[in-house]
């Protein structure tokens, strides 16, 4: 490793407007065969000038939300206020009913022990870059915590560390907030339960909630479209129907067996939501949902409502106002159905958002029984409902645990009976189930490409599980063995196409990512041979 400096958390507030830290190559973790040949290396592009000059990209050599330079003093000043102000709200019970507690206890007990620091693969794969380690972003916070909120005096800042209060501050800290994915692996590995991640979480909220920041990806492109038009796709309902009627007319042609969406029954025991990026991108899991449920003689559904046909729920990155929202459409949609319960499609940020965080929010009537995808698919695979030839997936199979899904709910078991039983060559990452690495496109990031930022997300954020899957499939490298990385999850399938295109792990080792359910249909015996078409999507 090259040497470099090791800023303190104090430097946050360098007034110099130059980037704390660099990205460099060569500091990266190495990583295995065959990504250990330089030539399928990738340089690591420098922000433009135009990015340098019109935003605030003092943190390191990438830019995540594109926060407007500000143009005066004045305006600087109004900004650092408007952030003391809202640190000031976020510890107060009416303000943060949320999440107050833990973040409390996140703030005043933290050993510094590091532990939770090799837990973390942004920071381990940055090379142990200081401003990527759990607890540096967690201290500033804790300084500022014991500075302007509890206003400790001298004594305190000798104890809990200073910490210089301006826009330069503020600024690398709108960034470092984005250098997380939230994954709260440092959490579950911290011994007094200090959560870094939700002080990440935390951060977010003040800029969205009382600065109007947040990436344009999430927000405008996100919640805002999602309850404005329906879906953050920015398809209407008439829009999302049509696809869908294309996807059944589709499927039942690959497969021999026709295919018929539900849509607005009235009454149904389930009520179906993708996450609507599945019906653009990934319309073969769409297709293979509605095949599977029809065969197994579910009582289901589909919704048209506003938000009904889209599980996505982006504020549980960023901002609780927004989370509560879209969570509340969710559950209007079901209401007006009648639904016995809410199924939530292959989407893990959703079934967190939906299943365990909504629950704060949803009271009587509202809480409605929401249920995980994979534990339906365990229950009908595993009933003897579908007729099933694993002879059919006779391929080497490895399975991406979805951080929200496995760590943050437990669901862990499910989709590996599911895949022991059709898939005869499945092999686990190491590690795995709640130990497992993010895909590294988590809290947002896969949706995130602006400047150069898909670099550093590619690069540095999913390069410990881009390693996973190398040594899942170091036997079999070859480009003539098809290989099917199996990830029940939208966001990390968005994550892993544009990692694996990068570099070249589909043309030149034949490794194919793809979801749960398209598995099971596969096996399928009453099914045209063939639904997994190998084919780049
Ligand atoms: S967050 Fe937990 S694991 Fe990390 S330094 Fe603090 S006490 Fe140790
Ligand atoms: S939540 Fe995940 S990405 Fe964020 S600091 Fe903890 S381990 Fe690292």
């Amino acid at each position: 490793m090259k040497d470099r400096d090791t800023p303190d958390p104090g430097s946050m507030s360098r007034p110099d407007r130059i980037p704390l830290t660099h990205v460099d190559g060569a500091d990266l973790m190495g990583l295995r065969a065959p990504l250990d040949d330089p030539a399928r290396e990738h340089p690591f592009r420098p922000l433009s000038e135009q990015a340098t000059s019109r935003y605030a990209c003092i943190l390191d050599d990438t830019c995540a939300v594109s926060v407007p330079n500000p143009a005066t003093q004045k305006e600087e000043a109004a900004l650092v206020g408007a952030f003391l102000s809202g640190l000031d709200k976020l510890f107060t019970r009416e303000n943060n009913w949320t999440f107050l507690q833990p973040l409390l206890l996140s703030m005043e007990h933290c050993a510094r022990c590091q532990t939770c620091a090799s837990s973390c693969h942004i920071f381990e794969a940055s090379g142990r870059n200081e401003v990527y380690r759990p607890t540096y972003r967690s201290d500033i916070v804790r300084r500022l915590y014991f500075k302007c909120v509890r206003r400790g005096g001298m004594l305190s800042a000798w104890r809990h560390g200073d910490i210089d209060v301006n826009w330069p501050l503020v600024a690398r800290l709108i960034e470092l907030a984005y250098r997380c994915n939230l994954c709260r692996r440092c959490a579950q590995t911290c011994p007094i339960g200090v959560d870094n991640g939700l002080i990440a979480h935390e951060l977010r909220k003040v800029f969205s909630q009382e600065m109007g920041i947040a990436p344009r990806e999430i927000h405008d492109n996100g919640s805002m479209l999602q309850l404005k038009v329906g879906s953050s796709t920015g398809m209407s309902a008439a829009v999302v129907k049509d696809n869908v009627r294309f996807i059944d007319e589709e499927t039942t042609e690959r497969t021999g067996i026709t295919v018929e969406t539900p849509w607005d029954v009235e009454g149904a025991d389930v009520l179906l939501i993708h996450n609507a990026g599945e019906i653009l991108a990934w319309p073969e899991s769409v297709g293979a949902f509605s095949l599977i449920l029809n065969a197994a003689g579910i009582s289901w559904t589909m919704s048209s409502d506003l938000a009904g046909y889209d599980s996505i729920n982006y504020g549980l990155w960023y901002d609780d106002a927004q989370f509560a929202r879209v969570a509340l459409k969710h559950i209007e949609a079901a209401r007006r159905l009648k639904a016995g319960r809410i199924v939530l499609g292959e989407c893990g940020h959703a079934h967190k958002a939906l299943s365990v965080v909504a629950d704060r929010l949803l009271a009587g009537d509202d809480n409605i029984p929401r249920e995980s995808a994979l534990t339906l698919l365990r229950d009908i695979v595993l009933s003897g409902r579908l007729r099933l030839d694993p002879t059919r997936n006779s391929f080497p199979v490895t399975l991406h645990d979805p951080c929200n899904m496995v760590r943050l709910m437990g669901i862990v078991e499910p989709q590996r009976e599911i895949v022991r039983a059709i898939c005869p060559q499945f092999r686990e990452m190491a590690p795995h189930g709640v130990d497992n690495y993010c895909c590294g496109g988590g809290s947002g990031f896969a949706i995130m490409s602006g400047h150069n930022f898909a670099d550093w997300r590619l690069q540095v954020a999913g390069r410990k599980k881009l390693d996973q899957v190398l040594g899942a499939f170091a036997d079999c490298l070859e480009p003539s063995t098809r290989k099917y990385l199996c990830a029940p999850c939208s966001n990390c399938k968005g994550q892993f196409r544009d990692m694996l295109a990068y570099y070249g792990l589909w043309e030149q080792n034949g490794i194919l990512y793809g979801g749960l359910a398209e598995l099971i249909v596969n096996a399928m015996a009453d099914v045209r041979p063939g639904y997994i078409e190998w084919e780049w999507h």
